[in-house]
């Protein structure tokens, strides 16, 4: 339905986007992006009085309609203050200029800004409070969380009845992963097995009625404190992280090894669980430049006690996805493992990262590249989520009297 609904707003896009404040009225052009319809955002500066800036973190800041919205490239979220939205389109460069979705315009911004007023029968963005508006700037200047805080809309968007999880696909961009099988051609590159693995569970999970949020949805990176940093800001319930894994070339024979495991957050236990630790988080050698964690202003304090309260449910989801996997996946069953992952430390809900699989065995990397398996993989994740979320909500009403 989700699906249906982005397609008949793609297929009814405007040309332009017309914008009246009062008497005055800016003409936009909409620019059509391969994957949805988009607007310019230094356009918005004469049309809105919107004004952008760089964040330290690459993330980049636009003061509008008296909010603040943070916005990265390749990220389909807008964060305003502790509230995210996900976006129909990531905000893209085109040009050397950025191009945010039309839905930012038409759909979130009149949501979250009492200054603006969007009328879908004339395509037209209405600036309701100009005094408002015009103080945009000011606003942009503080952090984002306080400049939300003093705007929180009347409805914030932070009820929901559904359950959210977080679905990150490991690596992505110039961070490949790992690549086999050992002695063949190169069939599997882990960042794209897993973003394919990791759009199938998307589909399955909304499939059984959750909310989804994915880290990324094209072959980019996404620096491992921002993926959890994005579950956080969600406020998601789960946090499920997927990769491929690769055999040590020191073993005896490498490319005989197979098996799926699943991880939890804790310190490594085993030697093996050390060597997968050390290889995920190898990915954070790609963060220089726009996607550097130093300095973010949204990075989270690690906080030992809330890891501590999500380390059970962690370790009860990790035993649930190993168990349904096993009913399926043709490899050995691994088992459940803890290691110290940085894409975990930062998410604070229950949160697992499973290795789908040995990309450096032959047989194994057959099943991975496979649409079906992929498939089948997936589903077995999201039924595996399914029931682990119904004894969770079980334990919750029974808790509370
Ligand atoms: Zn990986």
């Amino acid at each position: 339905m989700i699906a249906a609904l982005l397609l008949a707003l793609q297929l009814s896009a405007p040309a332009e986007l017309v914008i009246r404040s009062g008497a005055r009225v800016v003409n936009v052009p909409v620019t059509s992006t391969a994957a949805g319809p988009g607007v310019r955002a230094d356009l918005l500066g004469p049309a809105l009085g919107a004004t952008m800036r760089r964040l330290p973190n690459g993330h980049i800041s636009i003061a509008v309609g008296g909010i603040a919205l943070d916005v990265a490239e390749h990220l389909p979220f807008v964060a305003v203050g502790d509230s995210v939205f996900p976006l129909a389109i990531a905000p893209v460069l085109v040009d050397g200029r950025l191009v945010v979705p039309l839905q930012l315009l038409t759909e979130i911004l009149p949501r979250v800004s009492r200054a603006l007023a969007y009328d879908s029968v004339r395509d037209e963005l209405r600036v309701t409070d100009t005094a408002r508006v015009r103080g945009a700037t000011a606003v942009a200047a503080k952090p984002p969380s306080s400049a939300a805080a003093a705007e929180k809309p009347a409805a914030p968007p932070a009820r929901r009845a559904q359950r959210v999880v977080v679905v990150d696909a490991g690596h992505g961009g110039p961070d490949n992963g790992m690549h086999g099988p050992i002695g063949e051609k190169t069939s599997v590159i882990e960042k794209d097995v897993t973003l394919a693995v990791a759009k199938q569970l998307a589909t399955a999970l909304r499939a059984r009625g959750l909310k989804v949020i994915m880290t990324r949805t094209t072959d980019t990176l996404i620096a491992l404190s921002d993926r959890g940093r994005i579950a956080n800001a969600s406020h998601a319930d789960l946090f499920l992280s997927v990769h491929v894994n690769a055999a040590n070339p020191n073993w005896k024979k490498p490319a005989a090894t197979r098996g799926f495991e699943t991880y939890f957050l804790a310190e490594a236990k085993t030697e093996d669980a050390k060597r997968v630790e050390a290889m995920e988080n190898e990915s954070v050698k790609f963060e220089t430049g726009v996607h550097a964690p130093k300095g973010d202003p949204l990075a989270f304090i690690i906080n030992d006690m809330a890891q501590n309260e999500h380390l059970r449910e962690s370790s009860d989801l990790a035993g649930t996805v190993q168990g349904t996997l096993a009913k399926i996946h043709p490899g050995p069953d691994r088992g459940v493992r803890q290691a110290n992952f940085a894409v975990l430390r930062t998410s604070f809900m229950p949160a697992v990262l499973v290795e789908i699989g040995f990309g450096t065995n032959p047989a194994e990397a057959k099943v991975l590249a496979s649409k079906l398996w992929q498939t089948r993989i997936a589903g077995a994740i999201a039924d595996a989520t399914v029931s682990y979320l119904s004894r969770y909500e079980r334990r919750v009403t029974t808790a509370t009297p």
